[in-house]
């Protein structure tokens, strides 16, 4: 997802006068783990200490930093197929995820931070919410963009190495998927795929080199789930996803938003999150430069879900513990709420079709 500020206008803010989800089946309880070759784990907390002092981990204000480019980066990866193909997702994950229902009621609650970085842009990482998720061992799931994790190596490498966090797809430019044809589709999910596995290459070089290649074992082959940009697509989209083998999350909460009346600042997004919590809710946020105040707004969130009995889980380990629900379509708050950002975003999802957006 990318949150978009457009003049600054408090109009654009996406809210709604009711949450309302289309349920359009509830499949039961999956065998995600089948489908995801057995990986029960993460990463490796063991790799993460040894190829990085804890400075190096920390990051500083230098990673948040967003820039323009001077000509908007198009350029593929290295690899533009991954190596591992995984197989079709089940037809109980398909369609567009936006919540799990565990089974017993159970209070978990899945954090989602996507890092957008469209074709213009190096979109940085908010290094100070990723030290809050640590320090306070806070699981989390981390929707990276292709190119953003070849613009930011060592941040991904980082990711994907903490046992605590999952990485997920979000697409090479953040191209609208919901205007593209098959094949620009399997290029922006493809070539993601590829890039994950590039670095992962690179990182499990520096684990060798360090003694500690074994740990490998623990580190994801591949990326599992994907996220739509824009939370876009149309019917035709979901097939395609399908067949590579992504599950699609979507989310429950655009938890960035203070709702249709909640007012402005990080207290009212905090009010308006906490009163949307149910088991098995699922968080939409950013982990890089857009918006400001979500690290503000995770702080001050996670204790007071704690406090009312949540658990954090990352989003497959939420799909291992109820039925999945699903829409058919991905959007914001309510249904065709993002149908407008296909005038600023269309082609490859990276460039504007109106002269206000320059790429
Ligand atoms: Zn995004």
């Amino acid at each position: 997802m990318l949150t978009i500020h457009r003049n600054r206008s408090k109009s654009f803010r996406l809210v709604a006068a009711v949450f309302c989800v289309i349920l359009v089946g509830c499949a039961g309880r999956v065998g995600l783990a089948e489908n995801h070759g057995g990986a029960e784990s993460f990463g490796s907390r063991k790799i993460l200490e040894t190829l990085w002092t804890p400075d190096q981990l920390r990051g500083g204000d230098h990673d948040i930093a967003r820039m323009t480019l001077d000509a908007p980066d198009l350029r593929p990866p290295e690899r533009t197929e991954p190596l591992h193909e995984l197989p079709p997702v089940p037809e109980a994950l398909q369609k567009v995820i936006v919540a799990v229902e565990p089974e017993g009621g159970e209070k978990v609650a899945a954090l989602t931070f996507d890092l957008c970085e469209r074709a213009p842009h190096l979109a940085g990482y908010r290094f100070d919410l990723v030290n809050f998720l640590r320090e306070n061992n806070i699981s989390a799931t981390f929707f990276a963009g292709g190119k953003w994790m070849r613009s930011h190596p060592d941040k991904t490498m980082q990711l994907m190495a903490d046992p605590l966090f999952e990485l997920g797809n979000h697409a090479w430019t953040h191209g609208n998927l919901a205007l593209m044809n098959e094949e620009e589709i399997r290029e922006q999910l493809l070539w993601t795929q590829a890039e994950y596995e590039i670095l992962r290459e690179r990182l499990a070089e520096r684990a060798k080199l360090r003694g500690v290649s074994g740990e490998m074992r623990l580190v994801p082959e591949s990326l599992r789930l994907m996220r739509l940009p824009y939370g876009r697509n149309e019917a035709r989209t979901l097939p395609v996803i399908a067949s590579l083998g992504l599950p699609v999350i979507g989310w429950s909460v655009e938890g960035e938003s203070s709702g249709p009346h909640g007012g402005s600042g990080p207290e009212a997004i905090v009010r308006y999150d906490l009163r949307q919590a149910r088991p098995g809710v699922i968080y939409l946020m950013h982990a890089n430069a857009v918006p400001k105040t979500t690290q503000t707004v995770v702080r001050e969130l996670v204790p007071l879900l704690q406090a009312r009995g949540y658990r954090f889980v990352t989003v497959s380990e939420l799909l291992r513990m109820g039925k999945p629900v699903k829409v058919e379509m991905g959007y914001f708050t309510t249904p065709g709420d993002n149908l407008f950002l296909d005038a600023l975003f269309g082609g490859k999802g990276t460039l504007g079709r109106t002269d206000k957006v320059k790429y």
